[in-house]
Formats: C-alpha cells, structure tokens, sequence
C-alpha cells in the first residue's frame, strides 16, 4: 500500500514536470512562430488551489514566478515556502480591506482596477520593501460582468499611478472573453496592445496577455507574461 502510494506520487510528480516542460515549450514555439525574439515572454505559474507541495516540485524543476488569487491561501503557501526564492504575484480580485497584505506580501499584482486601490498599495508597501510592481486590469471584452477598468480610462489612470513613490507601473493586464477561435482570441489584445502603444507610455513593458485556452494568440499579440494554471498543475 505504501509502495503503491509512492509510485502514484511519483507519477504526479512526473506528470507536473513534465506539464511544466511542455508549456514552456509552446511558449518558446510561439515566440517563434510570432517573430518574437525567444525569451521575450516570461512563464508565471497560476498555482491558486494548489498545495504547497505543487509549488515546491515546480521551482525545483527551475520556475521562479507563482501567481496567486486569494490573500489569505497565498499567505499560508508562502510560510510553508518561506526558503524558497520565489517571485509572487497577486492576480485575483483586489478588496481595499486586502490591500495591506497584498502590499506587504506580494512583489507584484495584476489586478488593479482603479486608482483607489493603487494609493492604497504604494501608501502601504513597507519602506523595506523595492517599489511593488503593478499592472493595470483592463476590460477589454465588454462585458458588464468582467472585472476591469474601460480601455477609455486607461491613458488618465497611467498617468496617476506614475505618481505613487512606492508604485512601479509595468503594464497591464487583460482577461478576454472565452473564445475559440484563433483570429477571435487575438482581436481584444490586439485592441489593447495597440492603444498602449498609442499612449507612448515608454515606462510599460509588460503585457500579462493570456491563460491555459489562449496562450498562443497572447503571443501573437504582444505578450510578454502569460499566466498559466490548468496546464501546469492540472484542472481546479
Ligand atoms: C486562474 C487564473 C489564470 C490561470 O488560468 P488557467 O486557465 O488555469 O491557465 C490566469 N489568470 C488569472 C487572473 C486567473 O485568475
């Protein structure tokens, strides 16, 4: 019985790895298929719901950068982690009363939708602390239910958030509709990657563009960090 549980971790274990390996192989793959120069977009690896133990298998196999959604379970993950040299992002939706821990425990976030929620990051990331980098999330499918500024806000919030001392603004971030179809999947980066251009924000040099189902066209489109879950570490 012990050996047959050990033999079923071993090949999970294997399975992660090896998950692990081929994502980063179609990442290289789109690069280039896109003429993107090879290298030029980074892997975070979308571990909310997973144990800890998941993560540790994932940086020994060489991954660095983690995403997390919920403040609380992300905490826990990073204790247990606490000697690994891992890189965490805050990707999940972003409650005022969750900025402080986001601040003081996070060295990137996503997800931020509006400029009250990044004066209260950069008024509390702690002096200790390098400036938190942040995207701006960006609605770029219309729908009323999706989370995200309108692309129509996006110049005037850059603007402000440059202001914050302890603020590093990177970029944006966008999650499009479901799709299919290849062509589709590519039309709402295209459109937001084009308006950033248009703003002539030379600071911004991270597009967090694509998941699991759409990867390939956030390559073709401009991204440079694409957040992956389900291909890595499994269905939730
Ligand atoms: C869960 C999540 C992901 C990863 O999604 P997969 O489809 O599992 O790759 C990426 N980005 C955000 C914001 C998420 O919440």
């Amino acid at each position: 019985m012990l050996l047959f549980g050990g033999i079923l971790f071993y090949l999970n274990d294997m399975t992660l790895i090896s998950r692990l390996s081929n994502v980063l192989q179609q990442i290289r793959q789109a690069e280039a298929d896109f003429n993107r120069p090879s290298g030029t977009v980074q892997l975070l690896a979308v571990s909310k719901t997973k144990p800890a133990s998941a993560i540790a298998l994932a940086y020994q196999a060489g991954q660095r950068h983690f995403g997390e959604n919920y403040c609380q379970e992300a905490l826990a993950k990073q204790q247990q982690l606490g000697a690994y040299a891992i890189c965490w992002h805050f990707i999940g939706p972003i409650q005022s009363n969750k900025t402080k821990l986001i601040a003081q425990h996070f060295d990137w976030v996503h997800s931020v939708e509006n400029i009250k929620i990044a004066k209260r990051l950069s008024e509390q990331r702690p002096d200790h602390l390098p400036p938190l980098n942040l995207c701006l999330q960006v609605n770029i499918s219309d729908e009323t239910s999706k989370s995200g500024m309108a692309l129509g806000e996006l110049d005037e919030v850059c603007r402000q958030v440059l202001q914050l001392p302890r603020i590093k603004l990177r970029g944006v971030m966008a999650i499009p509709a479901p799709e299919q179809d290849f062509a589709r999947q590519r039309l709402p980066y295209r459109r937001l990657y084009d308006a950033v251009q248009q703003m002539g924000e030379g600071a911004l040099d991270t597009f967090s563009f694509g998941m699991s189902g759409d990867l390939q066209a956030a390559i073709a489109e401009g991204s440079t960090l694409v957040r992956i879950g389900t291909a890595i570490f499994g269905s939730r």
